[in-house]
């Protein structure tokens, strides 16, 4: 385990009477690290609920424990996702005043439908979605399933009883109770949320403090959204690397709060443009390279697969070190997938037609990031439709290098985009090579180059 400032650990047994300058904690309590290099065997840390601050025995904490990796995980335990009417009537079996579930429309496609069993019948209610709000009445709007749960667990307006029990899915186990025994749950109060600094797909993500430390806050208020996400949180909690970005946890609130470590100077693409090539030298550009690279090689020793990689997931910190983030897409295994979202002009060809997506498909998405980065972050395949993209690249076309780019660096992006899956290299392979131009060009510590690293250490 590599402890680090900022990492969170769960202490292993309790210290009620702490020396002076030591913490007080109790066994399964949460802390984050501070510091590891004051004094030799302890830890400085702070107390994730009391705020309080002290050293502590390193041999006394332990790595917080990953998250299961499956779709047990609910706070919806109610919710049943797809399935037709007959079985939810089959789900609410014996019939029970009260008893009900919310199931996915299969015949209307976005819109629910509340099943709920009264006087041994099942009445089904469509539950409309129109303008981002829920409705089934056209009277009572909601946000949310949870909060629409949430009014009809008090009133039967236009539903024939109040909800009273849920019919819990199958499998499935309380998301507050498992983030809260592995110790991934904090704590809203503690949370002070700043200005918005980006708008993803689902949700927008703000800066914020979360006890003292810089956060951001990725906010998903649809709560079947917030459901899916659950699943990038659980990979999340796997992944411990300098070059990914960190999970601190996760908050319950109105869907879920995702708190990440803040990355203050916002996406590699956006970095690039926005300084251009009078300030970021050829060096640097190979410094996130290497960077990206070593992210993805961790993922790769962890069999997952990316599927997103892309300058504009590629986050770049406040030393500008850059890491790879946004796992939405990130899948264990390769068979889902969902065609119409496939970024075109950063997926394999044999993703595109076949989804066919492996650690293989993350190098051809690699190679198209490395043309991104040593063009300063132009868009891939200029003046180019999506349409002719995939035409033109299942023909044999490639893009030409980006001006001034080094020839060595040309090379590898070709060798990312060959055509044969197999005949692309691993990603260790790439770091090797970028690691030999790294020392090529940079007699000196290359960390030096970086822009505003000062004396700052990278994380
Ligand atoms: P999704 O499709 O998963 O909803 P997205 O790729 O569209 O997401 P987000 O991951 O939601 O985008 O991020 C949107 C923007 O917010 C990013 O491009 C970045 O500028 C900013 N951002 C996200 N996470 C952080 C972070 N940890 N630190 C700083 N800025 C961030």
């Amino acid at each position: 385990m590599n402890w680090a400032a900022g990492v969170q650990c769960v202490t292993k047994c309790d210290n009620r009477k702490p020396k002076p300058g030591e913490l007080a904690y109790r066994k399964g309590h949460v802390l984050t690290i501070i510091d590891t290099s004051t004094r030799k065997g302890y830890y400085k840390a702070r107390h994730n609920t009391t705020g309080e601050e002290g050293f502590i025995n390193s041999n006394n904490v332990r790595e917080r424990e990953a998250l299961r990796v499956d779709h047990s995980l609910s706070f919806m335990p109610w919710f049943h996702g797809k399935i037709s009417g007959p079985e939810a009537v089959s789900k609410l079996q014996p019939a029970e005043d009260g008893l009900f579930l919310v199931r996915e429309s299969i015949r209307h496609p976005g819109d629910y439908v509340l099943c709920v069993s009264f006087s041994g019948e099942v009445f089904h209610y469509r539950v409309i979605y129109q303008d981002n709000k829920l409705t089934i009445d056209y009277k009572q709007f909601f946000y949310n399933l949870i909060d629409m749960i949430e009014f009809y667990s008090k009133n039967n307006d236009s539903v024939v009883t109040t909800l009273m029990k849920p019919k819990k899915k199958q499998g499935t186990k309380s998301a507050e109770v498992e983030l809260s025994k592995t110790g991934w749950l904090l704590d809203i109060t503690k949370l002070t949320l700043g200005e918005n600094i980006g708008e993803g797909e689902y949700g927008a993500v703000y800066q914020g403090e979360y006890m003292d430390q810089k956060v951001a806050v990725k906010i998903i208020k649809c709560d079947v959204r917030a459901q899916a996400f659950l699943q990038e949180t659980a990979v999340m909690t796997k992944l411990q690397h300098k070059n990914l970005v960190r999970l601190l946890g996760v908050i319950l609130h109105k869907g879920l709060h995702i708190v990440t470590e803040l990355m203050t100077k916002g996406n590699l693409g956006n970095f690039l443009r926005t300084r251009g090539r009078s300030v970021i030298n050829s060096v640097q550009l190979l410094r996130f390279a290497l960077d990206v690279c070593e992210g993805m090689e961790y993922l790769e020793s962890k069999k997952l697969v990316h599927r997103d990689l892309a300058a504009r997931n590629v986050l770049v910190s406040d030393n500008s070190v850059a890491k790879v983030s946004d796992f939405g897409l990130t899948k264990v295994d390769s068979k889902e997938s969902d065609k119409a979202k496939l970024p075109i002009k950063w997926t394999a060809p044999e993703a595109l037609k076949k989804e066919k997506f492996s650690t293989k498909s993350d190098v051809w998405s690699f190679g198209v990031l490395l043309w991104e980065i040593f063009s300063y972050g132009r868009q891939p395949y200029p003046k180019m439709s999506l349409k002719d993209v995939k035409e033109n690249v299942e023909g044999g076309y490639r893009m030409d290098a980006p001006d001034d780019c080094p020839a060595e660096v040309y090379t590898l992006m070709r060798l990312c985009w060959e055509q044969e899956p197999r005949r692309r290299p691993g990603f260790s392979k790439l770091r090797e090579k970028l690691e030999q131009e790294m020392v090529k060009r940079s007699p000196r510590p290359e960390a030096k180059h970086r822009e505003g690293m000062g004396s700052g250490s990278r994380s």
